[in-house]
Formats: structure tokens, sequence, C-alpha cells
């Protein structure tokens, strides 16, 4: 089916059919997608009509990626929806080290979790802000998402891990996710671990747009065209220089536009939408 049916699509069937048949898909409120793995320049709708993005991270083993939490923070805000990002493996290193990367997130308004899958610590406060949403999970493999969620649902494993094993977790193939309601007020959407993230309809020129807390310093640059790199009076440097901007956000930043620059010459990122 592609991108024309996806999860969190709501869809009416056709009477009387066996198996079931969809007539009709509803249209979109939003939608999260991302450039599909492999060379092939193709978008991938991952699920739609969602509430919030739920990026899970860990503090070490694997090391926190500000450059895969940038992109689906990115993606996230293209499509218009808010984001949330968990720190899992909390136990793994000093406290002042967890906190001091989620206060670098807490400044660009992102709200933040710090957890510990294993013991349980921060899970109930993060069980809150699932509550009553619809949340994608995304994250890299080995960051602990399937062990956090079974904390948050006892048994759940069974339910995402079957899907995630079908899907062949970690390898080029099509990123399946599935939907869970294990509650009435608790509607889940896991995704398999992904190795790598590729920004969609996000390009060189959109990228700073799509990082929300450098919004209102954009247009005070000394060049209309500037690329907050080393242009004398960037008013997007001089923020981070004060303090204003997080640094660790504002050097993702540059890295990520340099690669999306770098493809966009290739000419590897020509859009072309998915199949239907
Ligand atoms: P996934 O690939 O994101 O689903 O990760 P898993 O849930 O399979 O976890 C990967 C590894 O990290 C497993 O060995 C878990 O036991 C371990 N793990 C998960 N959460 C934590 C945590 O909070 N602390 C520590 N130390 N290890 C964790
Ligand atoms: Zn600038």
């Amino acid at each position: 089916l592609g991108n024309a049916v996806v999860v969190g699509d709501r869809v009416r069937l056709e009477p009387g059919t066996e198996p079931p048949v969809i007539a009709e898909v509803a249209p979109r409120r939003n939608a999260f997608a991302r450039r599909a793995a492999g060379e092939q320049v193709v978008e991938q709708v991952v699920a739609a009509n969602l509430d919030q993005v739920v990026l899970v991270s860990a503090l070490d083993r694997p090391a926190f990626s500000p450059g895969l939490a940038d992109r689906v923070l990115a993606q996230a805000e293209h499509a218009g929806i808010p984001a949330r990002l968990v720190l899992n493996k909390t136990d793994l290193g000093a406290p002042e080290r967890a906190a001091g990367l989620l206060a670098e997130y807490e400044r660009a308004g992102v709200p933040c979790h710090a957890v510990c899958a294993v013991s349980g610590d921060g899970v109930e406060p993060l069980r809150h802000a699932l509550l009553g949403r619809r949340s994608l999970l995304v994250g890299h493999s080995g960051v602990g998402k399937s062990t956090l969620l079974n904390r948050l649902v006892p048994g759940l494993e069974h339910l995402v891990g079957d899907v995630n094993e079908k899907t062949g977790k970690g390898r080029h193939t099509t990123t399946a996710a599935v939907l869970v309601r294990p509650a009435p007020d608790l509607e889940l959407i896991d995704t398999p671990g992904v190795r790598s993230f590729g920004l969609w309809g996000v390009g060189a020129l959109e990228l700073e747009q799509a990082y929300v807390e450098f919004r209102r310093f954009l247009g005070e640059c000394r060049f209309t065209d500037c690329r907050h790199g080393a242009e004398p009076g960037c008013a997007l440097r001089a923020a981070v220089e004060r303090g204003d901007v997080s640094r660790l956000r504002y050097e993702s930043f540059l890295r990520l536009r340099a690669e999306l620059v770098d493809e966009e010459r290739s000419g590897a990122a020509r859009p072309r939408r998915g199949r239907p």
C-alpha cells in the first residue's frame, strides 16, 4: 500500500468484503514522513494523524546523537507536530550529564524526560505525557525503546516485538510502524529502531526554520542570505555566543545543513513523491 494508507489513517471499509478492502482514506490532519532508507530518493510516510512525536534516545550505549535528535525534531516541526525528547539509560552516566544535555533541549522549547527503563525512574511522568494523545515513538536501535515500552505497558513486547521481527529490525527494509492501544487513553505507534534518519521536505534553505528557537534571530543578521557560519554580523552566532541559543543545536544545524547542501549539489535529493 505504500504511502497511500499508513498507520494512523482513518479508513472506510468496503462493506461485506473479506479480507477487508479499503474504500476510502480520510484526509490527514498531519503526517510524519522521512526519506526512505536506501539509495532511492523516495518519501516514506511513517504515520499520520499524530498528537506528538516522542524521540527516544540514550545517554550512553549508544551515545546520545544530536544528529538524529535534531533531524527528528526538524521533521516534526516541518509537519506541525509537537515533539518531546526522552533520554533513557540515565543510570549510565552522572546525573549532571543527563541534566546538562536535556537543558539544551529544554532551552530549544522541547519538553524532556530523563528516564531509566530498567529501574523505572522517570517513567511515571512520561506516562502522563502520553495519556490522551496519539504518540509516535522514534529512536536509534539499542536506545532501549522496547524496554521502555514494556515498562510503560507490561506485556506490550509481544505485540510490538512480532512486528519488528517481521520487518527486519536495523536492515534496509521498509520501516513499518505499528499502533497499539493498550488502554483507552493510551495510543502508541512504535517504529523499528533506525540507523539513520533522512529528512523529507526540508532542504538546506528551509532547515533554519525547523529549528524553532532560531527563528527570532533569523531576520536580524547583517546579510539577508546569511548562512550563519562565519559571516560578519550573524545574529544567530551572536545569540549562541551570548548563551541564548544552545551551541549543541547550533553546531548540529551547521553539520546537518552542510550535508543537505552536499546532497542537493550531487542531485541525490531531487524529491520524487513516493509511489502512491
Ligand atoms: P531498542 O533497540 O531501542 O528497542 O532497545 P532495547 O529495549 O532492546 O534495549 C537495548 C539494550 O539496552 C538492552 O540490553 C537493554 O537491557 C538495555 N537497556 C534498556 N534500557 C536501559 C536503561 O535504562 N539502562 C541501561 N543500563 N540499559 C538499558
Ligand atoms: Zn546569520
